[in-house]
């Protein structure tokens, strides 16, 4: 019998963690998880799962106590805009983040992992591209000069170049992607941490029809959204390859937030009016660019926005059901 290949996952229990293992597990692997918490929505289906903290040496030593086929290191100190641009998790957010980074990096080395996956995002990209909301540039080599509109976004980016030197300098088998929003069912979609296609199912959900519902900014403001199994099938596929990246992940199906909005009613089957109010927005315009990674490793998403904001609108509206009861 052949042995089954093991996977550790940090962050095991967010939103794309607690989905990637229930992926990792259909494909045969052995998944431990890692995270300070379980999986809000659904239990885990990891084989072990460890609730620890990152940021501590100790228990990222006695984590890798095995030399893992394959590490997701997907843990960070994240959110959507409310918690990323307003400013006011700034030190925590590059601490937090960066420490995971570090120790996992350097123990990951010492423990003989063979490959590890990092998680970047599209928030590293220049502000100065991403001003023109039709036009936005998100090629992975137009992220320099450097200039992310977060601190968020450079601990991404510094993190790169962590993973990047393990790789040069030990031999540290390394995948890293930018991911650009991904959303879908059993992801936050309340209390300031959601992004923007679980805030407009929400937004949607709570309101009667004919009534109103609040968006910060002008609307117009475009961004692309990529739902959580594509987003799956992506990673899989650039671990599969010994493609190092960056590399974008992501959808280029660009839409405006008010289109987003107007997509949500549709699905729901409401006619609501937006209020426009001033609030956190982040970057003017933002979609990705696949030709990397359609040229490395033939792979693009294959359905629209659409369809999954159907499943992500179905699913936030029971929890709003059930909150409610
Ligand atoms: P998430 O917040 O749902 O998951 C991150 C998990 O990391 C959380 O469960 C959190 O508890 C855990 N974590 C944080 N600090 C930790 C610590 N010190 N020790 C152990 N666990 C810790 O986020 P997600 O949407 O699943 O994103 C996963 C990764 O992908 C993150 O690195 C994020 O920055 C990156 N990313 C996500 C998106 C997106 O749209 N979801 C976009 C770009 C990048």
């Amino acid at each position: 019998m052949t042995k089954n290949k093991t996977a550790l996952v940090c962050g095991a229990g967010g939103f794309i963690g607690s989905h990637l293992a229930i992926r990792l597990k259909k494909e045969g692997f052995w998944v431990r998880g890692v995270d300070l918490k379980y999986p809000e929505f659904a239990p885990t289906v990891a084989d072990d799962f460890v609730i620890g903290d990152l940021r501590d040496q100790i228990v990222v030593q006695n984590i890798l106590d095995r030399p893992f086929d394959e590490v997701y290191q997907l843990a960070a100190d994240m959110g959507g805009a409310g918690y990323i641009f307003t400013g006011e998790h700034d030190a925590d957010v590059m601490h937090n983040s960066a420490q995971i980074n570090l120790n996992m990096a350097y123990y990951g080395v010492k423990a003989g992992i063979k490959k590890i996956f990092y998680s970047s995002s599209a928030c590293i990209y220049p502000e100065y591209n991403q001003m023109d909301p039709d036009n936005p540039k998100c090629s992975e080599d137009s992220a320099y000069p450097a200039a992310p509109d977060s601190e968020y976004g450079w601990e991404k980016l510094f993190s790169e170049h962590l993973y990047s030197s393990y790789h040069r300098n030990y031999g540290l088998d390394v995948n890293i992607a930018r991911f650009h929003n991904i959303f879908g069912p059993e992801g936050t979609w309340t209390d300031g941490r959601e992004k923007a296609p679980a805030a407009m199912c929400r937004k949607v959900a709570e309101t009667p029809d004919n009534g109103e519902i609040e968006m910060w900014g002008d609307g117009k403001q475009t961004r692309s959204f990529l739902y959580i199994d594509e987003c799956l099938d992506g990673m899989r596929r650039l671990m599969d390859s010994d493609f190092t990246g960056p590399v974008n992940i992501g959808s280029e199906e660009m839409v405006t937030i008010n289109q987003l909005a107007e997509m949500a009613m549709d699905i729901a089957g409401k006619k609501l009016t937006i209020k426009h109010i001033p609030g956190p927005l982040g970057v003017r315009g933002r979609n990705s660019d696949n030709n990397l990674i359609e040229d490395k490793l033939g792979w693009k998403p294959s359905k629209p926005l659409k369809e999954g904001m159907v499943k992500t609108y179905k699913w936030i509206e029971q929890q709003v059901k059930d909150a409610n009861k």
